[in-house]
């Protein structure tokens, strides 16, 4: 069997680890048209500051790694599919063949049709080409831009501020990350930035970006203001991979088309990643890198709509979500109940310092049904994980009440906000019972 992969990000190399793993005599064949090693885009803010150099961003350190799994890695562009005849087009010339097919394209960065956005040193932050071009431009107090605060924006953001440039943070929502954020985290991500320096404009957009002198920029707001910069960086949005698939049959929209199983159209092609979800992380990049091979080979049972993909980014304070939120779960018709705790009841987050965020749970209203879960705060990604195994393995929120936690840590908040929702359960009766009991006992 011939098993051809598209793309050598995490989705990809997962899967052509998982084929290996459980298809010992197959040839696999990973093509992606990036000149590195594989490598990881999340690693570039740690790139950026130096944390790591160039070699620590690839995906497997030991040179040898793919040879070792006989995992044939091309450097070259598909620029076409031939489902019929079970054939990929290489942008060098020639073609290759295939008897099942993953997609792993993931995503490009949207460059916004804002006149000046081609001009020197307005860059995006997608690849180690880019993070080059950046390092050279951000240096200490150099003054830089960036366009749009969401996920990835955020992410650079925290980079940047570390690298001691002058920031400026140019967002068109009413708040930072307002796409995956409420209001009051965003608001509080904002004022976290503006203590560190960092110019935040919300409700702004960029109108135009002009090449000023010495290489410099001009960036010119919809409020009228003009801002100096010696870099802008646009972090405005991204859109899957899919031009390559412009007449093969394969079914696209926004992304590859696929069913819950990760098939698409074509029975012989899966696709999986950026390029096929809507969730554009690196851990879903994994998870449904690997589920789409032991489907392809094992006549799919693993589903995609089972997955529970909580998200976090590693700003100071982090921000952490899993599920829905209030509003995606009021549009799904759902009733909701919203539990808010702040980390000020924490003594451990209060003796830390770390006491700025708070814990948000969304329930299903009148159950301990977990609809999804919002930490900010300093350790919000490693303490989301609770809310996610409970929602993973079916569990409501009072299930987080009955273990013990040790004292002081900020883990101990999770057992409060289950605790504050039994305390809501009490109702006017059952409270009136109790008394009457605890009365009478005394
Ligand atoms: C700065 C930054 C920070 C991030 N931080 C985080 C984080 O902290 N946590 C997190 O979960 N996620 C993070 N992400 C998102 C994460 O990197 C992506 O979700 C992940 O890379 C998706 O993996 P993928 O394999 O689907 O796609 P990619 O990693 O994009 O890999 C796809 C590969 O396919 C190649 N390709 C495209 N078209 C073709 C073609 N026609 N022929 C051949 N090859 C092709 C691409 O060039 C690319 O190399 C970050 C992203 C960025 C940019």
């Amino acid at each position: 069997m011939k098993h051809l992969i598209v793309g050598a990000g995490p989705a990809g190399v997962i899967a052509a680890e998982t084929l290996r793993r459980v298809d010992p005599g197959s040839e696999i064949v990973l093509i992606g048209d990036e000149p590195e090693p594989p490598y990881s885009r999340m690693a570039l803010p740690y790139y950026l500051t130096n944390r790591i150099d160039e070699e620590g961003t690839y995906l497997r350190k030991n040179r040898q790694h793919f040879e070792d799994r006989r995992i044939e890695v091309e450097r070259d562009r598909i620029t076409g599919v031939d489902a019929g005849n079970k054939v990929v087009k290489l942008e060098k010339g020639g073609q290759r063949g295939f008897d099942r097919l993953l997609i792993a394209t993931g995503s490009h960065p949207i460059r916004p049709p804002i006149p000046g956005m081609d001009s020197p040193g307005v860059h995006s932050c997608w690849t180690l080409e880019d993070a080059r071009n950046i390092a050279a431009r951000a240096v200490k107090g150099s003054e830089v831009v960036l366009m749009g605060a969401g996920f990835i924006g955020c992410i650079i953001l925290e980079a940047l501020a570390l690298r001691g440039v002058k920031l400026t943070v140019i967002e068109m929502g009413d708040r930072m990350v307002p796409r995956m954020m409420d209001q009051t985290a965003g608001n509080l991500i904002k004022k976290w930035c503006q203590a560190k320096g960092v110019g935040v404009h919300t409700s702004t957009k960029v109108e135009s970006i002009e090449p000023a002198r010495k290489g410099r920029l001009k960036v010119k707001l919809d409020n009228g203001s003009m801002l100096d910069a010696d870099l802008v960086i646009a972090a405005t949005g991204v859109r899957s991979n899919t031009d390559f698939l412009k007449d093969s049959g394969v079914k696209t929209e926004v992304g590859v088309l696929v069913d819950d199983r990760l098939q698409t159209s074509n029975p012989r092609i899966y696709a999986a990643g950026d390029v096929a979800s809507p969730f554009k992380f690196t851990h879903t990049a994994n998870a449904l890198g690997r589920m789409a091979m032991v489907n392809a080979l094992f006549w799919g049972r693993q589903r995609a709509s089972r997955l529970v993909v909580p998200w976090c980014t590693y700003t100071e304070p982090e921000l952490a979500h899993v599920g829905l939120s209030e509003r995606q779960a009021r549009e799904q018709g759902l009733e909701v109940a919203t539990l808010t705790v702040p980390f000020t009841e924490n003594d451990r987050a209060v003796l830390d310092e770390e006491d700025g965020g708070f814990i948000r749970v969304h329930l299903k209203r009148g159950t301990d049904r977990l609809l999804g879960a919002t930490i900010v705060a300093a350790h919000a990604g490693d303490l989301l994980t609770y809310f996610t195994l409970a929602m993973a393995s079916g569990r409501g929120l009072g299930s987080l009440a009955q273990a013990i936690y040790p004292y002081p840590t900020q883990g101990e908040l999770i057992k409060k906000v289950a605790n504050l929702h039994l305390q809501t359960k009490l109702t006017p009766t059952v409270k009136r019972l109790l008394g009457a009991v605890l009365a009478w006992r005394r």
